[in-house]
């Protein structure tokens, strides 16, 4: 093999295939499938991919290879190949597909090092080489002339390893450790000497000759909780002492994780994990839905089937929406399974996730625990995939390559002919009626763990409040149900929508939402015109000076942040204390956990959120939870908005009365007969199921229809209207009659940046040639769309963001 098929780094229809390259003879062998190179295109030099090899080209002239990245390739066969499917299914191109299967630091430039790990001289010419050095310059290795080859032997022994090095040395991590200086006994003597009045000295003590080995000094005083200026006389005396250590990044790696077994499974869990642990164990592809309500066990599941599967000798994906991948939901995966568990999560650093992928690709783990990305890990013996809360529009990436992670996972679980769990309170309505056909095997379990019921929801009626002469954003009996917590020492829970979608127009007296006659979906207000615009079709109309319901002068467009809402908070409840938690106050990194440990801690009675905190929560002292606005999101311009009232609702519930104490929940809304908010308060999913597949079907939405959604973009508006209106004549042209093409319109999102957006969607049930047509547009404009600040247009196949 002396010809190297490179997919190289540079995302574009003509290059969207691969490049015939000469393998230089000292890469002989070390080049493969999956090896990341560098090679000479055009003027410069670019990195790329092999995908193949092959004995010869079909070109006269190739050039040849002039470096390669890996020693041991970066993608497996299986992940080649599925970029390749990623590419097909998503239109991206070839080359983003595969990277964005890879952890940032190896997509761009970083310092490349050779670690030595082993403490023993390497017994070839590389010791040499490193010359008693633990860490070198990858360049150094290349100037020397040591072969690709024995360094590849050494990194197969597990005594040499590639490393990126992100931004400067110092970013090396140490840690300050703290280690008596004498023996329990003699720390004992000590204790005597230190006056009463030092307590926090004795308490460091006291844990000391009790826990004599070296801690961080981090850790131990949140255990204590106290400050070094306690540790510094006991230093200074030389009582203890203080010294720095480097460690492996791993962001969880200093924590202690207490051990966790198996509970005895209830026979609901034992019902429905049976036909898990079979598939398992046949090798079987199958996907299974599991639909437990709130606190059913669930997670028990997840763990005692990745448990089987590890005994098998295999390995298990685990994915976790984002918000939901909290140090609680970790740590019960670390306790199980302790330190075969990987976890890729978004707020670690670069560096941090490229060490955790490391581990994956080293098979020193066989469970990732992590968002979205995470199904792309580089195993190469998957037994199972679980996917919780499976709805999770976060599942879905919304740039670049939009994939889906749930399809990602039935193609990989297909390939490795291993089961799929997708895990949910509330099933997204595509996987519902997936199960019902049966392309799903549905699994339920309606019953919570010790008898415990779902708190009672009571709506409360927000047109009765005005009526009643109430305008504050708080009904009475909220208010009331507050205090009597704050007076019981309790906490609360006030939920609150994502902010910034003022847009939707209704009315205060009725609750009259100005809706599209043709879509079923709100209106958007449109400032600048000051008209109402449907963001599906073409329907307009002006802004209603009254409601056309019950002609009250009380129509406008509605939206709150959460800033006022603590606002008016204060104003209404000045005894309570609130934190509060949003993108604003959650911005800087650590801030999400902090604010939640402190309201863990009983700092604050209230807890005031928007979405983030409608997820994994579990605090036993929270017995209310107040839901401020519930119409907000039931009035986005998404046909989903349903849907996600629905999950939303159930989801914040599920936030109260988790533990010993009842708990309550309060949804205060402006239209309590919405079925999405009925049946989300009698927990009825089935009910809500069937109300919602109905207008699913009426109106042509998934999953009765596929959508595809075009969205283009420019500075100038009238541009952008004729590009969108050729695409939608072109579609419309192409595709059969049951097809609907619909477009042009305004995006909800009407200007971003300076540029304005419209969109085309079409509603189709079965297409085949689709993207072919759609290949085509691009392939049309794809010189404008070349063009700094040019044309955008973006395809979306399964879209979940409508705006
Ligand atoms: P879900 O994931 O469905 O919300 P969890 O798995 O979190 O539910 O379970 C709720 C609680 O019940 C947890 O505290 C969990 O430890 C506990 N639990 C789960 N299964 C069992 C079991 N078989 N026996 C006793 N407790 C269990
Ligand atoms: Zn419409
Ligand atoms: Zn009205």
């Amino acid at each position: 093999m002396t010809i190297a098929n490179v997919i190289v780094d540079v995302p574009s229809q003509n290059t969207n295939r691969p490049f015939d390259y000469e393998i230089p003879e000292k890469y002989e062998g070390i080049v493969q499938p999956g090896v990341r190179v560098i090679v000479p295109f055009g003027p410069r030099k670019i990195m790329g991919y092999v995908i193949s090899l092959a004995e010869t080209s079909s070109f006269s002239s190739v050039k040849k290879i002039t470096d390669v990245l890996d020693v041991i390739p970066t993608l497996t066969e299986e992940l080649l190949d599925l970029g390749m499917w990623l590419s097909k299914k998503t239109l991206s191109f070839y080359i983003s597909c595969l990277q964005v299967m890879l952890p940032q630091v190896m997509k761009a430039k970083y310092r490349k090092e050779l670690w030595k790990l082993s403490e023993e001289p390497l017994a070839s010419d590389l010791d040499s080489v490193f010359d008693g050095r633990a860490v070198i310059d990858f360049e150094d290795f290349e100037q020397s002339g040591v072969s690709y080859h024995v360094l590849r032997k050494h990194m197969d022994e597990g005594e040499v390893d590639v490393h990126y090095e992100v931004k400067s040395r110092e970013t090396k991590k140490v840690t300050t450790m703290i280690e008596p200086q004498l023996q329990p006994v003699e720390l004992e003597e000590k204790l005597v000497d230190i006056s009463s009045q030092a307590k926090k000295q004795r308490v460091i003590l006291e844990y000391l000759i009790e826990h004599p080995e070296p801690i961080s000094k981090k850790q131990l005083l949140e255990k204590l909780a106290t400050t070094s200026a306690s540790l510094k006389p006991l230093i200074e005396r030389g009582v203890l002492r203080e010294y720095k250590q480097e460690v492996f990044r791993d962001p969880y790696g200093d924590r202690e994780f207490e051990r966790t077994q198996p509970f005895p499974l209830t026979s609901e869990q034992e019902t429905a994990i049976t036909p898990i642990l079979s598939t398992i164990e046949e090798n079987q592809h199958e996907v299974f839905l599991l639909h437990g309500v709130t606190g059913s066990g669930k997670t028990e599941i997840y763990l005692q089937s990745i448990q089987q599967v590890i005994d098998k000798g295999e390995e298990a994906i685990m994915l976790v929406p984002e918000i939901a991948l909290t140090p609680q939901m970790v740590e019960r995966f670390k306790g199980r399974f302790g330190s075969k568990v990987a976890v890729l999560h978004s707020a670690l650093s670069a560096g941090e996730k490229y060490d955790e992928w490391r581990k994956i690709q080293r098979k020193e783990v066989q469970v990732v625990v992590g968002a979205r990305s995470a199904i792309f890990a580089p195993f190469t013996n998957i037994g199972l995939i679980i996917i919780d809360e499976e709805h999770e529009t976060s599942y879905k990436q919304e740039d670049r390559t939009r994939y889906h992670a749930r399809d990602v996972a039935v193609e990989r679980a297909r390939t490795h002919k291993c089961p799929v769990v997708l895990g949910s309170a509330t099933p997204s309505l595509e996987s519902y009626a997936r199960a019902v056909k049966g392309n799903y095997h549905l699994l339920t379990m309606g019953k919570r763990m010790n008898e415990a019921v779902m708190p009672e929801v009571e709506l409360i009626d927000m047109r009765d409040e005005l009526h009643e002469g109430n305008r504050s954003m708080f009904s009475r009996t909220l208010k009331e149900k507050i205090e009597a917590r704050i007076a019981r020492g309790e906490q609360v829970v006030l939920f609150l929508n994502r902010r910034g979608y003022s847009t939707f127009v209704m009315c205060r007296d009725c609750g009259h939402v100005s809706e599209c006659p043709h879509c079923d979906i709100a209106l958007t207000y449109h400032k600048r015109q000051n008209r109402l615009k449907c963001h599906y079709c073409s329907h307009e109309e002006p802004m209603p000076t009254e409601c056309p319901e019950c002609e009250s002068k009380t129509i406008r467009y509605f939206g709150t942040g959460t800033q006022k809402v603590e606002e008016a908070l204060q104003e209404l409840i000045p005894e309570a204390r609130t934190i509060r938690m949003d993108v604003d106050t959650t911005r800087r990194k650590g801030a999400h956990e902090r604010l939640l440990n402190q309201f863990g801690e009983g700092k604050a009675d209230i807890l005031l959120g928007t979405q983030m905190i409608a997820k994994g929560l579990d605090f036993g002292n929270v017995t209310l939870v107040g839901v401020l606005a519930a119409d907000a999101l039931l009035n986005l311009p998404d046909f989903r908005a349903s849907e996600k009232t629905f999950q939303l609702l159930t989801q914040v519930s599920g936030r109260a009365g988790r533990h010993e104490k009842p708990g309550e929940v309060v949804v205060q809304t402006y239209t309590p007969e919405h079925y999405s908010i009925e049946l989300a308060s009698q927990y009825d999913y089935e009910q809500f199921f069937n109300e919602e597949m109905k207008l699913r079907k009426a109106f042509r939405y998934p999953p009765y229809f596929f959508l595809t959604l075009f969205t283009v973009s420019h500075p100038n508006q009238l541009k952008v209207q004729e590009v969108t209106q050729k695409i939608t004549m072109f579609m419309e042209q192409k595709l059969s009659d049951q097809a609907y093409v619909l477009g042009p319109t305004p995006s909800a999102l009407t200007r971003i940046n300076n540029r304005y957006r419209y969109q085309c969607m079409v509603k189709y049930k079965k297409e085949p040639e689709q993207r072919k047509f759609v290949e085509r547009i691009l392939h049309y404009y794809e010189d404008e769309m070349k063009q700094e600040n040019g044309l955008q247009i973006t395809v979306d196949f399964q879209p979940y963001q409508l705006m």
